[in-house]
């Protein structure tokens, strides 16, 4: 059994070894891409009744090599190494930027951003000083930044989580949470959290046209969250049909390609102008 095992091992090796290797020189590149300001926030347009009211931003990676290296292939990692800390931190200070900057202008100042925190991030001892300290050292509005949850992130201690959110909330902080339905869903928790808002799953947007089971989740997401008060957000909304269905179900808020992808900050405040005098 020994030898099978260093068998195994030997045999598994150099494949372990080349991943090791790869993952340490992407963290190096992290760690520093950070240092040099190569990581950007976009911003996705928010519709709510046919109007832009908020941006969720979205981080993006942009390599001196590779080019624009998308979330899901760093964040995990970040995560892992716990890099995440600093760069949540830098995102919610730039997003926070963001805010303050539109805040004195007539119409870019009625928008709300929402920031994706992830587990670790908001697990980590300081992570409400951290948020309030964003919005004092940049003059932000709390009741215009939003915090996009996770179901995972919430299970993983409730009391931990209630309280952060209760005390963020006393601040005029928003709560949404992502990708609801995906995760360990456990309905008991939605009452005793303060939330604002609820994000359908793209997975159950994409084929809620042609999946009787993905109508039958969005709409009783839908129903769900308008009865506990809160606003149900559609994510991935590409077609004017899956609009016009979500629509019919009740849910007027969205955010998807079909009225925009993220966009860079300016980008962005020329889609609002534009989109407001329209
Ligand atoms: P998410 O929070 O669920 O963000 C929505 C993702 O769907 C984004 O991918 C967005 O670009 C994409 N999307 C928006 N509209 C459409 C659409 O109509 N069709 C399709 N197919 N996709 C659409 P993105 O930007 O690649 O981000 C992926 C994930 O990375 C995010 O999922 C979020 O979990 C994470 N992430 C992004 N930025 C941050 C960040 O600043 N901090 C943390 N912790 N996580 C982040
Ligand atoms: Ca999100
Ligand atoms: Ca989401
Ligand atoms: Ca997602």
């Amino acid at each position: 059994a020994k030898a099978a095992g260093r068998d195994a091992l030997r045999f598994f090796d150099p494949q372990v070894q080349a991943q090791m290797t790869a993952r340490v020189a992407l963290e190096a590149d992290m760690r520093s891409g950070l240092e040099a300001g190569e990581f950007e926030l976009f911003y996705q347009p928010k519709m709510v009744h046919g109007r832009i009211t908020g941006a969720e931003a979205l981080l993006r990676w942009k390599h001196p090599v590779k080019g624009y290296i998308p979330p899901s292939e760093f964040i995990p990692l970040a995560e892992q190494s716990g890099l995440i800390l600093r760069m949540g931190q830098w995102v919610l200070r730039t997003a926070c930027e963001r805010l303050a900057l539109w805040s004195s202008h007539p119409v870019l100042g009625q928008l709300s951003v929402a920031v994706n925190v992830s587990p670790r991030q908001f697990h980590e001892a300081g992570f409400v000083p951290e948020v309030l300290e964003a919005l004092a050292g940049t003059g932000a509005d709390a009741r215009r930044l939003r915090l996009e949850l996770t179901e995972g992130l919430l299970l993983q201690d409730v009391e931990d989580t209630v309280a952060k959110m209760v005390q963020l909330r006393g601040y005029g902080v928003g709560f949404s949470l992502d990708d609801f339905g995906t995760g360990y869903s456990s309905l008991a928790y939605l009452k005793r959290l303060p939330l604002h808002e609820l994000k359908i799953d793209q997975s159950f947007v994409r084929d809620v046209l042609t999946d009787p089971n993905d109508a039958a989740i969005a709409r009783t997401i839908v129903a769900l969250g308008t009865s506990l008060g809160l606003q149900v957000v559609a994510e991935g909304v590409e077609t004017e049909a899956q609009r016009v269905f979500l629509e019919r179900s009740g849910c007027h808020a969205w955010q998807g390609y079909l009225l925009s992808r993220p966009l860079p900050g300016l980008a962005f405040e020329d889609l609002v102008l534009e989109h407001a005098a329209s």
